[in-house]
């Protein structure tokens, strides 16, 4: 008993605050140890039954001292509700009904076995049924890191370096409004920082950083919206929706992306019968160079909403924005492999009109750029062949980080992924939750190292029947160049409303290209020799490139994709007159527009 006494002590007095610390962000210690709902983890699950036996324990030895030996009878009741309650979430940890505790009424085996399977079996990664994974650490995507201290902000291709005078992390609309009014100089404004040219810094500027800056303000199940603000990431609001089973009508396939950072881009996913955000924004907040702040919609102030969204920072800092939803339906997987030129009319009759479809892409296979794999996402009744209704996380990619590494270095990678490896990885049937296949995580792309190669991307717009004319072009430009190209996803668009920076200023097809390049300054070099030739290219093509990737183009072939840009500058320098707000792109482009 002494023992007993001693554990119970230890307990009470040290491990009460482990305990305490473990379950701190799930639940509270009533809620771990009464209610039934909910999850828990291994260690919880250990750390709470050994604290109820040690406890039963020492109030048996207790109370028997005081009032004689079968007084502890009254204990039975609340001691085996509270061990069922810890039972029970520790099985719907594992995806299983708190039904499963009844094996316990199986003489002798029956107990041994249901706690071996509590005390080892693993947790299901991310939600379930039952709720939120408990392990809270997996709950987060990869994040773009930069040096606060030494004012260094960067990219998550690590390759754009730029020193900054000072990087503030707000969490509130005043202290926004404070950095602003309260600083005079340049300005540069960060979400996830996966824009990849430099887009979210500027020499010598005071740098916001906006991912703390991340409340859901306002959900409305019932109107299918959401008002956020703007360092809110994809993945942030899916978590707050998914139990209302809705989904966010327009993202990226990634969703790590700051809701601010996209609008800024005004980015597109690989929906079908969709295009750019900005035809899912209902209002955006902004902050100007004076630090007021202005409603903006497609009816309040337009002239501003259409270079707010789009308009990478140009016009002030996206404050908050009000965005539609959509049902979060069940999807199937269809997938079918095609010569490219073959691809655009099985587009028109298949995908095009079909409302069923919702996501869609098209691989194009380097290093020929003559066959592709459809692949499309399409409305269905059919049972889920996922247990999970969101994407779990992982802590490292491995398998993802070897295929990538063989695409792009062996000699036969590129050749084994097309026949052999995606082959294999489409046959399988597969129904997911809308939510769940928007729900990819950029931490599966990360290289182990980017120090002397790096992972970029790049993107190319061209109307719909344009497509035949444009591959041949690419291709061309990419063996000329030698360039590693991992792959070309095609996606679709319909036309943008109005942004003054519209890449879809018709209803496009996107290519989206992934390759590989050097570090050096050289390898830069080059990358931009060939980036201007496929320009070249996609103009020659009726079409535009995208603006978040390296701002290799000249002026002209800015001017020349962005025909409308001068109309932005011009409301730039009415609301910025000191040209306050600055990244690469304005840098380049508008500095010169200002001489
Ligand atoms: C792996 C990967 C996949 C991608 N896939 C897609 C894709 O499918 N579709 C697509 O369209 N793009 C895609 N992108 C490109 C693009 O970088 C993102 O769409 C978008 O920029 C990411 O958002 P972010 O929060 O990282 O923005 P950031 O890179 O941080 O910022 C982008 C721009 O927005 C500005 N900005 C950020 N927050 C605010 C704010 N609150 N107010 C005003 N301006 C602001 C910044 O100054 C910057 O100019 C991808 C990028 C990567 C790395």
């Amino acid at each position: 008993m002494k023992l007993c006494v001693l554990l119970c002590d230890f307990f009470v007095q040290l491990d009460f605050h482990t305990l305490n610390f473990q379950f701190y962000c799930y639940m509270n210690l009533s809620s771990l140890f009464f209610s039934f709902n909910g999850r828990i983890g291994r260690t919880s699950f250990f750390l709470a039954t050994l604290f109820l036996w040690t406890g039963l324990f020492n109030i048996v030895f207790f109370i028997e001292t005081l009032a004689g030996k079968v007084s502890a009878v009254v204990l039975i009741i609340p001691f085996l509700w509270c061990l069922s309650a810890v039972s029970v979430k520790r099985y719907h940890d594992m995806g299983k009904t708190g039904r499963n505790l009844l094996l316990v009424l199986i003489p002798v085996i029956g107990p041994v076995w249901v706690f071996l399977q509590l005390i080892s079996k693993k947790g299901m990664r991310g939600s379930n049924r039952y709720g939120e994974s408990p392990n809270i650490e997996l709950i987060n995507y990869a994040a773009v890191s930069f040096d606060k201290e030494a004012g260094i902000v960067n990219d998550v291709t690590q390759i754009n370096p730029v020193k900054v005078k000072q990087i503030f992390t707000p969490t509130a609309v005043e202290e926004i409004k404070d950095i602003v009014k309260n600083s005079t100089g340049p300005i540069s404004i960060g979400g996830g920082h996966f824009s990849m040219g430099g887009q979210t810094s500027s020499p010598g500027s005071i740098h916001i950083d906006m991912r703390q800056f991340n409340k859901i303000i306002n959900f409305s199940a019932l109107n299918k919206t959401i008002r956020v603000q703007s360092g809110t990431r994809w993945c942030d609001i899916q978590r707050v929706i998914d139990n209302q089973n809705l989904s966010i009508k327009i993202m990226q396939t990634y969703s790590n992306f700051t809701v601010g950072g996209s609008l800024s881009v005004n980015s597109h996913g690989r929906y079908v019968g969709m295009g750019p955000v900005i035809l899912s924004v209902r209002s955006v907040t902004l902050m100007t160079a004076d630090g007021e702040l202005i409603e903006v919609s497609p009816s309040i102030h337009p002239e501003l909403f259409y270079g707010v969204v789009g308009g990478y920072g140009a016009l002030g800092i996206i404050i908050d924005a009000e965005l539609d939803l959509a049902e979060n339906v069940r999807v199937e997987r269809d997938k079918v492999k095609l010569k490219s030129n073959q691809y655009l009319s099985y587009f028109k009759e298949n995908i095009r009109n079909n409302e069923s479809a919702v996501f869609h892409n098209a691989d194009i296979y380097p290093p020929h750029y003559t066959r592709l794999r459809a692949v499309t996402w399409t409305k269905t009744d059919n049972l889920i062949t996922e247990a999970y209704r969101l994407m779990p996380l992982q802590k490292s990619y491995p398998i993802h980080r070897y295929f990538y590494w063989a695409f792009s270095e062996t000699h036969t990678g590129k050749w084994r992924r097309e026949f052999i490896i995606e082959p294999i990885l489409y046959s399988k049937k597969k129904v997911h939750w809308r939510n769940y296949e928007a729900g990819y995580d950029v931490a599966e792309l990360e290289p182990s190292s980017r120090k002397k190669s790096t992972y970029v991307l790049q993107e190319y717009f061209v109307p719909i029947d344009k497509f035949d004319d444009f591959v041949p072009k690419m291709a061309a430009v990419f063996k000329k160049h030698k360039v590693n190209v991992i792959n070309v996803s095609v996606r679709h668009a319909l036309a943008d409303p109005g942004t003054y920076l519209a890449w879809a200023q018709k209803e496009v097809f996107a290519f989206v290209v992934y390759y590989k390049q050097g570090t050096s300054d050289k390898d830069k070099e080059t990358v931009g020799i060939w980036t201007r030739e496929l320009i070249d290219a996609v103009l020659s093509s009726d079409g535009t490139y995208y603006l978040p990737y390296q701002p290799h183009a000249t002026a002209a072939q800015f001017h020349n994709a962005y025909p409308r840009a001068n109309e932005l500058f011009k409301i730039k320098q009415k609301l910025d007159p000191d040209f306050r707000f600055r990244n690469s792109l304005w840098n380049k482009y508008y500095a010169p527009t200002l001489a």
